[in-house]
């Protein structure tokens, strides 16, 4: 029996959701363009400081707004379980100011209407990720500019990555895993589906 935490995983079409997730579970990266078009999980199992935990990560595809209610949620496919997940990447192009907004209006609607439970909006985690990051000559903002408006201002993790060099890709599901575990942000218990050979401390999967 192993603890289950489910990750959204929310950005604007394009900014690399399903490349960071693809190289965190499968180290494997794709050039072309395929945009997601439905909700897909992934199931991948860590290691994390001893203790095994299921993941359930969700590649959300393009929402209009991050649903308000729970009927909301149930009526548009591509939004189920992002309500009450355990905790949330928000990822934009580190190139593209048009997707750091829709980041900032995601991460506010989730602070508006997250359910008031045990994860209320305040204690969910959230990790900005700013992806892309071997693009950085085309950056619209200095990284500590961002960094210093994420930390601060909203009180959200910051890390930038690239999935297409695998750079801090393990890093950052390691820092959102941390943080929802010492916030005591768990689910239920499910068995455990192992996906190949476990590494000891790292965020890889099987
Ligand atoms: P999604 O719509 O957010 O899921 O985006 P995708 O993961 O499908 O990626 C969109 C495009 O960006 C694809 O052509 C990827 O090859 C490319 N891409 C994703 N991550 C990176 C990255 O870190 N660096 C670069 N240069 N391209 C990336």
């Amino acid at each position: 029996m192993v603890e289950t935490l489910s990750i959204a995983v929310i950005g604007a079409p394009g900014v690399g959701k399903t490349s960071i997730i693809r190289q965190f579970i499968y180290h494997d990266f794709c050039e072309a363009y395929t945009p997601t078009r439905s909700r897909y999980v992934y199931r991948p199992a860590v290691i994390l400081n001893g203790s095994m935990y299921e993941l359930k990560v969700l590649d959300v595809p393009p929402i209009s707004a991050f649903p308000s209610s729970t009927s909301q949620e149930w009526l548009d496919l591509r939004c189920r379980g992002v309500r009450n997940a355990n905790a949330y990447i928000l990822v934009y192009d580190i190139c593209c100011v048009e997707s750091f907004e829709y980041v900032k209006m995601i991460r506010q609607q989730i602070m508006d209407n997250r359910e008031g439970s045990s994860s209320s909006s305040s204690e969910v985690p959230i990790l900005v990720v700013g992806n892309k990051r071997d693009l950085q000559r085309h950056r619209f903002m200095p990284r500590r500019a961002v960094s210093v408006l994420v930390k601060k201002t909203w009180k959200c993790g910051y890390v930038e990555a690239s999935a297409k060099f695998n750079w801090h890709v393990i890093l950052l599901f390691k820092e959102l895993l941390c943080i929802a575990v010492s916030r005591g942000a768990r689910q239920n218990h499910t068995s455990i589906r192992l996906q190949g050979a476990l590494q000891r401390n790292r965020c890889t999967i099987m």
